[in-house]
């Protein structure tokens, strides 16, 4: 008999949409699970499934419970900390606690098999290359993988490959002699820690010093530094104090094409063990730097966005690189903010949180500004070269041809001829965004969305950047039948190829997502340009952060005119980040920059704010805004985002549902509006829009939203701080 007060009952949290956990009975059989653990169990009359323990009780109100079919964890898998960040976060972005954990979680930890992780080998030298030479005089492969070894490891026999098809097994017969060795971390040598011996400038020592008071509690700092005022520097230091606490930490970085380069930066400089966690890893890979951070292995962790839910033992601060970044807000499913999230984490573990950008975001410069953050300002560049010099170019007098007026590309040439190299920005990748009839004005539209489709030369195709559908090009226009059907405007593709055509000897080198697909691709791009030789870049938003290249003397960018017409408050705010990202891209090292931005309105207000007063300047201008317009961070805004394939349908719904929230005296609402994208893959999208002054009255509003609403015909998701109304 088991008495009365014993704990069997356990509740469990699961991937489900309407409670935050499941009561299930323990059978006598088990015994009791650790909170954090997971455990398998029936949901509904399906096959199990893996589920967390969130809490225990005697009884349940719920009659007679399903057991417990399995425990796969005898230790937590989530300490409490981490549980009180799903718990917290999954109140915030209004889903429940299993819908949060399991959007965190590596779907390697969700299989029922419950297999360890699988391991990896990291091979080094162990030896001499002499004593190698003697012992492999007749084993020539072996010495050859032993000298690549010697050069280039730690290293995984994958990595191998390109010497021999059995690497593997030619590093086991290596480690049999006693050649090499194995680990299952990417061990490196102590010794390799490299210190350039900078003298910090007076903004990194102020900064530097202030940021060594707040190490051990909570507090976040705005690490404010123009672009080339050595923020990496700080984040390195921070690290290495933070490593000699014997502390992990995580720092978060926006794309992963950013990866490599900031953890090779970071990993010659620190003694201690770094991993990279980005969506592009293999399953198992990611698993595996979840073990080592869980067990303590790994000091630093370099990852992106879904990297904030990584448990680590002992985890002494996050870092965010370009906080102002919009890849930390997750744009799909479970839509919360990296950013926001870490701010929460370094709350509940009492630690430090850095959140570094040339260009905060307008909500971090407002908790700056309010002395909710410690504001630290780097001014200066390392190498006190002066901004670059800003030429506004009115295209109306000078008309582009391939994207570029003879302006820019005169300036191109003087700039290629000094030595140095150029980026061309745009923020559209194929030749044409428009393919146009001259005669009735037709537009070549997707079918499945409310878009335009894009031309791409080099597939002779139309493109949806928003389904990937592709069309074949018409000959005749289908509106009127006239032949006279062109592209219109212009794409990365056509500006290269402009480019290459005008500058027949120079590299051109392309930076978007139909030439960089792959981590390897950009860092193939990044070679041909770190070669130094003089070359044209041309990129979209890809290229506008965080790289350093240290030859580029002049950016032109093309084609920004558009934010002055968008029906986003933030259009503004974001052109202004790309703006000031892009430009610091120019003159980094020791050459005098120069930007060009080709455009429509010189005149506009909005060149003069930024350009002339800078970017701390025009951010308060635009908060005094916003605060007048009542637009977030000034108030709290949330979208209710719903689509169907029946437009009517969709729309009944959303009415029915603004028709609950009107008399709200806290919250404005606005809709049901078609979304900036109104359909998408066959899909009518519409939304409504809450903004509100108070936090609470609006995630109340929301609360008593989902229960009127849980069982409908329409999908319907909530998005709690948008960064977009696509
Ligand atoms: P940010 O990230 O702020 O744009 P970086 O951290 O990339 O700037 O620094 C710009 C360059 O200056 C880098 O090449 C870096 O190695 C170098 N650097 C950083 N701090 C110093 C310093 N105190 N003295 C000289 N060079 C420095
Ligand atoms: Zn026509
Ligand atoms: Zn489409």
């Amino acid at each position: 008999m088991q008495s009365k007060n014993q704990l069997n009952v356990i509740h469990v949290a699961l991937k489900i949409p309407f409670a935050d956990h499941l009561d299930y009975q323990l059978p006598r059989s088990l015994s009791l699970p650790p909170l954090g653990a997971r455990v398998l169990v029936h949901l509904g009359r399906n096959k199990p499934v893996v589920g967390v323990v969130v809490g225990f009780s005697e009884t349940s109100p719920h009659g007679s419970l399903k057991p417990i079919n399995e425990i796969l964890d005898n230790e937590a898998f989530f300490n409490d900390k981490n549980l009180a960040l799903f718990k917290q976060a999954a109140k915030y972005y209004q889903i429940t606690l299993g819908e949060m954990i399991f959007t965190a979680v590596p779907s390697w930890f969700k299989q029922v098999h419950n297999k360890p992780v699988p391991q990896q080998k990291w091979w080094q030298a162990k030896s001499s290359l002499e004593h190698a030479e003697q012992l492999l005089s007749t084993a020539p492969k072996q010495l050859e993988v032993f000298q690549y070894l010697l050069n280039h490891g730690p290293i995984t026999s994958k990595s191998l490959t390109h010497l021999t098809k059995s690497a593997a097994q030619v590093c086991q017969l290596l480690a049999d002699k006693g050649l090499a060795q194995a680990n299952e971390l990417c061990l490196v040598d102590n010794q390799a820690a490299i210190d350039p011996g900078y003298t910090l400038t007076t903004d990194q020592q102020t900064a530097w010093s202030k940021l060594q008071h707040h190490d051990k509690h909570f507090k976040v700092m705005l690490l404010d530094g123009v672009t080339g005022s050595g923020k990496t520097e700080i984040y390195i230091r921070f690290i290495q104090s933070l490593l000699k606490q014997h502390k992990q930490v995580l720092l978060l970085v926006p794309e992963i094409g950013l990866t490599p380069q900031l953890f090779h930066e970071i990993s010659q400089r620190i003694n201690g063990q770094m991993a990279i966690l980005h969506s592009g890893l293999t399953d198992s890979a990611r698993a595996r730097v979840w073990q080592h951070a869980k067990t303590g292995k790994l000091d630093v962790v370099v990852a992106t966005r879904s990297g904030i839910f990584t448990p680590f033992q002992n985890l002494g601060a996050i870092l965010i690189d370009e906080e102002h970044d919009l890849s930390y807000k997750q744009q799909e499913g479970v839509r919360y903010s990296a950013r926001d999230l870490a701010v929460l984490r370094g709350k509940i573990e009492h630690i430090p949180v850095v959140l570094g950008s040339a260009t905060p975001s307008l909500e971090t410069f407002n908790h700056a500004q309010q002395g909710q953050y410690l504001w630290l300002k780097l001014r200066s560049r390392t190498n006190h070269n002066p901004l670059p010099n800003i030429v506004l170019q009115n295209v109306n007098n000078n008309k582009p041809n391939m994207g570029l007026s003879v302006k820019s590309l005169n300036a191109i040439r003087l700039h290629l001829t000094e030595g140095n190299q150029v980026l061309v920005f745009l923020n559209r990748r194929g030749w044409s965004p428009k393919l146009i009839c001259q005669e009735c004005g037709w537009v070549a539209q997707c079918d499945d969305c409310d878009v335009y489709l894009t031309y791409h030369k080099h597939l002779d195709l139309l493109k949806c950047h928003h389904c990937d559908r592709r069309y074949l090009v018409p000959e005749f226009c289908p509106a009127c039948g006239s032949q006279h059907v062109e592209t219109m405007g212009v794409g990365t593709e056509k500006i290269a190829e402009g480019l290459k055509k005008n500058l027949s000897t120079t590299d051109v080198v392309r930076f978007d997502r139909d030439c960089v697909k792959t981590p390897k691709q950009w860092q193939n791009n990044l070679e041909i340009v770190r070669s130094g030789k003089p070359c044209v870049i041309v990129g979209t938003q890809m290229l506008s952060k965080g790289h350093d290249f240290p030859l580029l003397s002049l950016v032109v960018v093309v084609n920004v005119d558009n934010s002055f017409f968008s029906a986003d408050f933030r259009a503004t705010e974001y052109l202004a980040q790309l703006l000031t990202q892009v430009s610091g891209r120019a003159g980094r090292a020791d050459t005098k920059g120069e930007v060009i931005i080709q455009t429509q309105f010189p005149e506009h207000p909005f060149f003069n704010a930024l350009f002339a007063q800078g970017y701390e300047t025009f951010a308060h201008q635009q908060l005094t805004e916003r605060i007048q317009m009542q637009f977030p961070p000034a108030t709290y805004l949330a979208i209710i985002r719903a689509q169907h394939r029946d437009s009517y349908m969709l729309e009944s719904f959303l009415t029915e549902m603004t028709a609950c929230c009107n008399d709200n005296q806290h919250v404005n609402v606005l809709g049901p509006i078609p979304a900036m994208i109104a359909k998408k893959q066959k899909l009518h999208r519409m939304q409504i829009i809450l903004n509100g002054n108070q936090r609470r009255a609006l995630h109340a509003l929301i609360r008593q939203l989902k229960q009127q609403f849980n069982q409908n015909k329409v999908q319907w998701f909530i998005d709690i701080d948008p960064v977009s109304f696509d």
